[in-house]
């Protein structure tokens, strides 16, 4: 069984800090700032293509509830909200979650690197990207 599926029913234990019958939060254990949170559906799902649209929404309305307790309660201005969807993005554990890292002045975090598109490379990926 996966450790978040052993979280789920107890046999593992975390710092909760929601549960519905759906969803669960609790903290990561190696926060990148403290207050991280992961939000996971209870059911073993491994990415979002695994998880059907309602449930999603769902899932997504408790990552804004925790966000807004993590600005509030927390005094954080702001969060990173990330899925590492899939092993090739950094995905270690199998079971869909939402990170939500608080973030602070300086801490020296940075976001991705970006690139610049070569000509006509990026005409050619709309074309692809918005067939059904
Ligand atoms: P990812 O790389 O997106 O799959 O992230 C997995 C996250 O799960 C990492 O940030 C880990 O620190 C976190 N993690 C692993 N084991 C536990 C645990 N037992 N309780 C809480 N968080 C965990
Ligand atoms: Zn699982």
């Amino acid at each position: 069984m996966c450790i978040f599926c052993s979280i789920v029913k107890g046999e593992i234990p975390s710092y909760k800090i929601y549960e519905d019958d759906k969803v669960l939060a609790f903290l990561d254990i190696k926060p990148v700032n403290p207050g991280h949170c992961l939000v996971i559906p209870k059911k073993h799902l491994e990415n979002i293509e695994e998880i059907d649209e309602e449930y999603l929404s769902h899932l997504v309305k408790i990552v804004k509830k925790i966000g807004n307790k993590i600005k509030n309660n927390l005094n954080v201005l702001g969060y990173n909200v990330q899925v590492n969807n899939d092993p090739i993005a950094g995905q270690e554990i199998a079971h869909l979650h939402f990170h939500i890292i608080p973030r602070q002045k300086n801490d020296n975090l940075k976001l991705f690197p970006q690139k610049n598109y070569n000509s006509g490379e990026a005409e050619e990926i709309v074309k692809k990207l918005i067939k059904e």
